[in-house]
């Protein structure tokens, strides 16, 4: 049994193959291109894992992608018929988009656009300003990230409601679910913050009806997906004042082009897709745990319904 990583960006070399010899040792790791036999390799580990060949890697157990998203592999016609396809959840990532969330929740809640405006205009203006509790911040998605930036604002006191596709029950988040309740989940989010997956159901769907749901002076965050969001429609939204702000971390198609829009919008902010990062260190942890688990006949955490697409 061999597992193959497969570096693509820089720092593959520089950090994920230390680490994953440092969590692997014992296992046969192979770093590609140095394949050896493709039929001793039960393991596929990396950012971009196919080539055109399904039959490649005729004994091939799981594909264990470093990222959480997986939508690039639903569907896709090189994906091995017998193989799983298993998401990366690790703790870095988690903190990761706490961090971000939390940080453009704070800002937009604090209004520090507005007050840069001001400044800018040199206005002293004092005033009360709104408290947490008065604020309702929504999250498109109840999963593994919204759970832990749930957990992170929760302190601050927001009001927090929630929407998924089954229902929940999570202490002290008002929630919704499927698409009947997405309208009147979305009339009450002042803050909203899409954590889906991308699928065919959530694919445009952030769109001019969806958002105008969005009560008037709404913000968005978008660290989720790219194409779940109708770009023009938000640059409408914002353009007449329904929308406050966004902030966005992923596209339709990256790296964003230059000439787009949003670069240069003055109520959109855009981060490189950088909001959760996979960390070497904790996600060759989760590699390992994923191999030993499947190794003992055990269901990974993190395996993907291909069904569903998430
Ligand atoms: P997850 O654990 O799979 O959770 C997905 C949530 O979305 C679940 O609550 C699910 O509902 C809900 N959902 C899925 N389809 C739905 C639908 N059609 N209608 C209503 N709810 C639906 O996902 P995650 O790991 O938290 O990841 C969330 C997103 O973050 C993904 O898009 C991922 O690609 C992205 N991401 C971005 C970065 C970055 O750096 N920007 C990094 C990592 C991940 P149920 O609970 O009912 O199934």
């Amino acid at each position: 049994m061999a597992i193959l990583f497969r570096p693509v960006f820089d720092y593959d070399e520089r950090d994920w193959v230390p680490a994953l010899k440092k969590e692997l040792a014992g296992y046969d790791l192979r770093i590609a291109p140095d394949v050896g036999n493709p039929a001793d390799i039960h393991y596929l580990v990396g950012w971009k894992l196919f080539d055109g060949d399904k039959t490649a890697w005729p004994n091939l157990k799981a594909v264990l992608p470093l990222s959480t998203g997986v939508d690039r592999y639903i569907g896709h016609p090189d994906f091995p018929d017998n193989a799983k396809l298993v998401r990366m959840i690790e703790p870095g990532l988690n903190s990761g988009m706490a961090e971000y969330v939390a940080s453009f929740v704070l800002r937009f809640h604090r209004e520090h656009d507005h007050w840069k405006a001001e400044q800018n205009n040199k206005n002293w203006i004092h005033d009360i300003p709104k408290m947490a509790h008065q604020r309702t911040i929504g999250f498109l998605g109840l999963g593994n990230l919204a759970q832990s930036c749930i957990d992170v604002l929760k302190p601050f006191g927001f009001n927090m409601r929630g929407w998924s596709r089954s229902t929940k029950n999570i202490p002290g988040i008002e929630t919704f679910h499927g698409r009947d309740q997405l309208k009147t989940f979305l009339s009450g989010c002042e803050i909203l913050i899409c954590l889906l997956p991308l699928t065919k159901d959530t694919e445009d769907l952030l769109n001019r009806d969806i958002l105008s749901a969005l009560p008037k002076g709404a913000c968005l965050i978008n660290p989720a997906r790219g194409k779940e969001l109708v770009d023009d429609d938000l640059i409408a939204l914002l353009d007449n004042g329904h929308l406050r702000y966004a902030a966005l971390d992923v596209f339709r198609k990256e790296p964003l082009p230059a000439d787009h829009p949003f670069w240069a919008h003055p109520h959109i902010h855009v981060t490189p897709h950088i909001a959760a990062v996979t960390i070497p260190q904790t996600g060759a942890q989760s590699i390992r745990q994923t191999i030993e688990t499947m190794g003992a006949g055990g269901t990974p955490v993190g395996l993907v319904d291909r069904l569903k697409g998430y």
